[in-house]
């Protein structure tokens, strides 16, 4: 296992949404990980890999940042993927304390609280609508002349304050919290607590460089065991599924291990079988002969 230690959730002081985890803070996640990966007899390398290249047809070498070359038949990509914010002043800043994105995983913890969100994106007033949940009091932030008619009546019907204007930065107060949103008119809304939709940029370097084939979007596919179109070569987690939250791209990740094992067993068949064709009888683990044999 060779990861670069920087997960995405690790601005953040504490995980949810992973029943039996809750609060648990990211990298104490991580750790609990690879405490247990060695335990099973597993290697982690803390490193980055830099390029995969096939290694004859059937396995890989994994060129690391410190010059390591790793050899592997298989390969499991979970490089996950980077958020790139709305460009403005000190909102990045903020990323995990008051300046939020996902209310699945945050919501909770400002509940009843003075939020915002950040839109003018598409999917924007949707995710408003889900943040509402948490909140009576919710303004939607949006540059002039980007909501249709349809929007404007769903954010009405619900109660969110709609405020057209270029959001020119935020209000922090002398204690370090969020007190604010200012406009570029000088206006200041005061809010606790802003959700930012984020573009989704995936990791996909790599998967892209061995050849997988993308959608349209340019996401990487796989089947639904995360298997991609080039053989050998399984992803999962967000570098595949912007959606993935910690227990799914956990989950997602496990069920590309059973598929993953189940081909290199395959392989060992194969070459087995390959073996026996050319004269070789290995060995019986046991003493037990069954008829056909005797
Ligand atoms: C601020 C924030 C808070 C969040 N809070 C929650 C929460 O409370 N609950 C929840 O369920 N979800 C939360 N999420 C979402 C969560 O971060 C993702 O669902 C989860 O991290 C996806 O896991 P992953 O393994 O796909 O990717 P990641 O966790 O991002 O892991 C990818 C790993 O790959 C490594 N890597 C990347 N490229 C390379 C390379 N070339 N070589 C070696 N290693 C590499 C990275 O260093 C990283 O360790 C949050 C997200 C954010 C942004």
């Amino acid at each position: 296992m060779i990861d670069s230690g920087e997960p995405r959730n690790g601005p953040a002081a504490h995980m949810h949404g992973y029943l039996s985890r809750d609060g648990m803070p990211p990298r104490e996640l991580l750790v609990a990980g690879r405490i247990e990966i060695k335990e099973y007899g597993g290697e982690v390398i803390t490193g980055t890999v830099n390029d995969l290249v096939p290694n004859g047809s059937d396995a890989f070498w994994l060129l690391l940042d410190d010059g390591q070359r790793v050899s592997a038949r298989r390969l499991l990509v979970t490089t996950g993927l980077r958020d790139e914010l709305p460009d403005i002043p000190g909102l990045r800043d903020r990323w995990a304390r008051d300046v939020l994105h996902c209310p699945y995983c945050h919501g909770y913890e400002v509940r009843d609280r003075q939020l915002g969100v950040i839109g003018g994106t598409p999917g924007a007033v949707r995710y408003a609508q889900i943040v509402r949940q948490w909140t009576h009091d919710l303004v939607y932030f949006t540059p002039p002349g980007t909501l249709s008619a349809v929007e404007r009546t769903q954010l009405v019907a619900r109660a969110i304050g709609v405020v057209e204007g270029t959001v020119d930065g935020l209000v922090i107060d002398g204690a370090d919290q969020l007190r604010g949103v200012r406009l570029d008119d000088g206006r200041v809304v005061p809010r606790d607590a802003l959700f930012v939709p984020p573009r989704f940029i995936p990791n996909t370097a790599l998967l892209i460089e061995l050849g997988c084939d993308v959608d349209d979007d340019g996401w990487v596919t796989t089947d639904a065991t995360g298997r991609t179109s080039v053989r050998g070569v399984w992803a999962a987690g967000n570098v595949v599924d912007p959606r993935a939250q910690v227990i799914t791209a956990a989950g997602a990740g496990s069920a590309a291990a059973l598929a993953l094992n189940a081909d290199l067993v395959d392989d060992d068949v194969r070459n087995a079988v390959r073996e026996l064709d050319h004269g070789f009888r290995p060995a019986l683990t046991s003493n037990i002969t069954s008829k056909e044999s005797s």
